[in-house]
């Protein structure tokens, strides 16, 4: 028997009790019973995005919601805006395009972040820019865009909106939609959410409901006002997945046990401590500037293929971390920190990666990113 891990950026591990209320018998959908519990996840949803507006939810992975974020907002031929500075950031692109949007790309190289002005400088060149597509914590890069910023330059502007792919973010970082301004919110559940994949969520302003109102592109499953308005009656548009659901209202009530700020603040120290663990051992991050908490993106070192790091640690420790994706494949691998996550898992990862990487033939000195860790979690 092997013990496994899961260090990945989603699916990330699932709570105990959220495991064990999955194992129960089904609710019926259309019962008294599960409108009772859809009415908590609502009230808690609300909690975790910061929102007065109701979440939508639908049983799809997270790129489910994105593509209802196209098809719901926006009509054929109308312009957008995709920041594409990683995997995701081309997903924008790629749905719009699909679309039969006017889609331009705003191109960030990979591991920077964007420049709101570069943001703000496209928006004035081209005012018929509708919405404008971002992730707030772009996982195939480990890095995190300066969202507020951006809501700042947006809000100002009544025909556009901001849409934020919050899947490693919320939950992970303040990012209060209200507050900040921000249009559009979506995340998935097999991320912070700390549940298994299929559930999707997308939240959005006053503004964004007018976008809804105009939108002609064609949309059926992906429907947010009727979903919106079954919500409003504690059902959910069609079948859900009702365990999934009943996870669900597990894991909100354990964020909410805990409290955003300190689940803001237990992400921020564990990321730290990995970004210090790995930098003590003489490797280096791959994300130049401001860094997720969700994950850590590494550089592999010189002369060994990133893909060996992960093949190697997930063979003979358990232990599954992910490699780089596309342009940095085989050059890094990413450590996640997000969710069901605390100090142990950190020290399981830098420890197997010290010993695999030592196995690997890179010389650094052994135990220095373990120290480097301890250290950084639990002080001298
Ligand atoms: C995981 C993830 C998604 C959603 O991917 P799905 O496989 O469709 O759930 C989208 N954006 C980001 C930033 C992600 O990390």
């Amino acid at each position: 028997m092997q013990k496994k891990y899961l260090l990945a950026p989603g699916p990330t591990p699932v709570p105990e009790r959220a495991l064990a209320d999955m194992s129960l018998p089904i609710v019926h959908h259309r019962a008294p019973e599960y409108s009772v519990i859809l009415q908590e996840v609502r009230d808690n949803l609300k909690y975790l995005f910061q929102t007065k507006q109701e979440v939508l939810i639908f049983t799809s992975s997270g790129t489910g919601a994105m593509e209802g974020c196209v098809s719901n907002l926006l009509s054929a031929g109308d312009h957008a805006l995709a920041v594409r500075g990683g995997k995701f950031g081309e997903r924008w692109f790629d749905i719009c395009k699909a679309y039969s949007v006017n889609v331009k790309a705003l191109d960030v190289e990979w591991g920077h972040t964007v420049s709101p002005k570069s943001i703000e400088d496209a928006l004035n060149e081209d005012p018929e820019i509708k919405a404008v597509y971002i992730q707030a914590s772009e996982t195939s890069t480990g890095v995190y865009h300066p969202v507020k910023e951006i809501a700042d330059i947006i809000k100002k502007r009544p025909n556009t909106i901001l849409v934020v792919d919050a899947i490693t973010a919320l939950g992970v970082t303040n990012v209060p939609q209200d507050e900040w301004g921000i249009d559009v919110v979506v995340t998935g559940s097999q991320k912070a959410l700390m549940l298994p994949p299929g559930l999707a969520f997308a939240s959005l302003s006053e503004k964004a409901w007018g976008f809804v109102e105009k939108s002609t592109l064609p949309k059926y499953y992906f429907n947010f006002k009727k979903e919106k308005k079954s919500l409003e009656k504690n059902q959910n548009a069609y079948t859900p997945n009702v365990q999934l659901i009943v996870g669900l209202r597990e894991v909100l009530r354990e964020i909410k046990e805990e409290g955003l700020e300190k689940v803001f603040k237990r992400h921020a120290n564990l990321a730290n401590a990995v970004r210090i663990a790995v930098q003590a051992m003489g490797l280096k991050l791959y994300t130049a500037d401001e860094p997720s908490n969700a994950l850590t993106a590494v550089w592999a070192p010189e002369g060994i293929d990133a893909g060996k790091i992960t093949k190697l640690i997930r063979e003979k420790y358990g232990i599954t971390i992910a490699g780089g994706q596309d342009a940095a494949k085989g050059k890094i691998f990413r450590i996640a920190h997000l969710g069901y996550a605390g100090c142990f898992d950190v020290i399981t990862a830098i420890s197997a990666l010290e010993a695999v990487l030592k196995e690997l033939g890179y010389k650094f000195e052994t135990g220095s990113g373990l120290k480097a860790a301890q250290k950084a979690l639990f002080g001298e």
